[in-house]
């Protein structure tokens, strides 16, 4: 667990809540368990921590306090682990009550406590936990306690002592909750393993990182492990929204706007789902039986920070990254200027969507309508999830609806950069029945490599790519302006070579001495690896040279180049080049100013790129 470092204005903040209300003695410790009387009322502790894990720490964070009620939430998340909300609320309800923790209200028909925070309730929910014996079900309590703290949790044996030897009212509601058979089993047991649930001991940085747990989907943030199903997680922070604060559940939800619970001992936990969790203790208690430093340490924290759940930060307009078209940027392909010049022109058609931060339904839908607005007659949507952080399923569904309303109308759709998002792939698989469609959908790992397939469909639509004709140099980057003899001179200094698929035509180190011209199909540039571990940076097709940076600084190799297909070369030597600057002056000239423009025309598109990212961004 990572610990706050000294400069920060959070853990000053904490720090200057701690003393603020350090000398507030209202309130009383609770003493109806005759064990709780005896906490030092001085003891305060406040704690956050973060979805990513990080706990903030001031005062007695780390002093052992009863979970008391803080307990009965996660034990609802547990019993709705075991058997689902469809038959956990046939035995409790989820209705606030408007009566004291440990008052005997039921139903009057059907005998259900009202909810899962008074005692009644949360007797009934413990009785859920499916276990052979009472051991059995305090150790699965624990063990769940466990995953959310992410260490070894123990039972304080006094205070358990204490309140089995006081609880009388509390065995008092588990018989009369066996009388409607709410309860199936022996009452006793039960109530022993709420009373031993209750005793189980935490700290104040244990309280956030539950409570953080919670803000996390159920994934504990520090280990990863997961806590409880992510679809009970929201049926938890209902029932602490609603009724997890004594009777001032209302007033609490109003002010602070957080999901909560406290509990008799001093704690009191509270989560900001998908942000923070929090937790405070400290024993004095108000006449609602919640801490009376903790309350305001939190009313305060959520007016300071903004946390209220009801004023959420506005984020819908920040899904969308970047947007463009092939006519403005393009894939690392170099491609010959007829081509470019043809995507200029036509790249309208292929559209580049990048999204990031979290998609959900607000955040996709204003990107929906953004690619549904760009039409025109699309050849291909391209959606980049490289910068999306977290993706919920309703948004998967949206996009994969959006990518086949698109694909009816003849548009090729490609989800990109999706490895870090593995969960993306997998819903989208749950919820396509056609794995052909899937496979269409993810067959380009990178915005590039869909882009240049894009590009490819694009240009062989328009007839672009037949028009280099094998070994014919009038179209080459490196003769433009060539009269017909120097074409014919040039000519004779190239050597032709032929290059299997896969074949190396350059490796990276080696001494450089030619540049070569690409007279057929396409070759790769690779940084460091292979392709297929995403080191392909870019590549090069008819009509381009490579190689030609050597011609001005003799530098080795930077890369290794392989053929993609069958390819074909012409290598132009350096040493040939240089004796032209004695033999044919002026061609020697014009070859240099077209290896220069090729560089140029490098240097541009990197301009190119730069300015459509911060086009974009204002
Ligand atoms: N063990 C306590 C009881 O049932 C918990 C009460 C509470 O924290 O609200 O009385």
């Amino acid at each position: 667990m990572a610990s706050a470092h000294l400069g920060s204005p959070i853990q000053s903040f904490l720090d200057a809540l701690r003393a603020k209300y350090a000398d507030d003695r209202e309130g009383e410790v609770a003493t109806y368990i005759p064990e709780l009387a005896k906490a030092d009322p001085e003891l305060f502790g406040i704690c956050i921590a973060t979805t990513d894990g990080y706990v903030y720490e001031a005062g007695d964070s780390r002093h052992e306090f009863t979970i008391q009620s803080i307990s009965k939430p996660f034990v609802y998340g547990l019993a709705l682990d075991d058997h689902g909300a469809e038959l956990i609320l046939k035995k409790v309800g989820v209705e606030p009550s408007g009566d004291a923790f440990n008052a005997i209200s039921l139903h009057k028909v059907t005998g259900c406590p009202l909810n899962p925070m008074i005692n009644a309730g949360a007797i009934a929910t413990t009785g859920q936990i499916v276990a052979e014996s009472s051991d059995a079900r305090i150790g699965r309590i624990l063990e769940m306690f466990e995953r959310y703290s992410g260490r070894p949790m123990r039972i304080d044996r006094d205070v358990y002592e204490s309140e089995s030897r006081t609880g009388h009212r509390n065995r008092a509601i588990g018989h009369l909750l066996r009388n409607f058979d709410i309860l199936v089993d022996d009452p006793t047991a039960t109530v022993d393993a709420y009373f031993r649930q209750c005793a189980i001991s935490v700290t104040c940085a244990d309280l956030a990182l539950l409570g953080a747990t919670l803000a996390n989907q159920g994934l504990n943030p520090v280990t990863g492990v997961r806590a409880i199903k992510e679809q009970h997680v929201e049926n938890v922070l209902s029932v602490m929204a609603s009724c997890g604060m004594y009777d001032f559940s209302g007033g609490w939800i109003y002010n602070v706007g957080m999901p909560a619970k406290s509990g008799v001992a001093g704690g009191v936990l509270a989560v900001l789902p998908g942000q923070l969790g929090i937790g405070v203790f400290s024993p004095r208690l108000d006449a609602q039986g919640n801490s009376a430093r903790a309350l305001k340490v939190c009313e305060e924290l959520s007016k300071a920070w903004e946390l209220h759940q009801f004023n959420p930060p506005y984020c819908a307009q920040t899904s969308r990254r970047l947007a463009y078209t092939a006519a403005q940027r393009n894939s690392s392909r170099t491609r010959h200027p007829s081509h470019r010049a043809c995507l200029r022109e036509h790249g309208t058609r292929i559209h580049v969507v990048e999204m990031q931060s979290n998609l959900a339904f607000s955040t996709t839908e204003p990107i929906v309508r953004d690619v549904l607005d760009r039409v025109g007659r699309p050849l291909a949507v391209i959606l980049d999830f490289h910068h999306v952080t977290a993706i919920n399923g309703v948004a998967v569904r949206m996009l994969v609806d959006l990518a086949e309303s698109l694909a009816r109308r003849g548009v090729m759709v490609f989800f990109t950069h999706t490895q870090r998002l593995d969960v993306v792939r997998a819903q989208v698989a749950a919820y396509l029945t056609d794995r052909g469609e899937v496979e269409a959908l993810f067959r380009y790992h990178s915005t590039d490599g869909a882009l240049e397939h894009c590009e490819d469909v694009l240009l062989d639509e328009l007839h672009a790519l037949v028009q280099l004709v094998d070994h014919d140099l009038h179209d080459y980057e490196i003769t433009a302006s060539l009269t017909e003899d120097e074409i014919a001179l040039f000519a004779t200094l190239l050597k032709h070579r032929s290059h299997a698929s896969g074949e190396k035509i350059t490796s990276s180190g080696e001494e450089a001495t030619n540049l070569f011209l690409i007279t057929k199909g396409v070759v790769g540039v690779l940084l460091g690896g292979p392709a297929a571990a995403g080191n392909r940076v870019a590549s090069f097709s008819v009509g381009t040279m490579v190689g030609e940076m050597a011609f001005l600084d003799g530098a080795p190799r930077s890369a290794d180049v392989v053929a993609e297909g069958e390819v074909e070369t012409a290598a132009f030597e350096i040493a040939d080049f240089h004796r032209l600057q004695q033999s044919h002056p002026v061609l020697h000239t014009k070859i240099l100013r077209n290896i220069a423009v090729s560089l140029a025309t490098k240097l541009r598109k990197v301009s190119q790129d730069v300015s459509v990212f911060s086009a974009e961004r204002g």
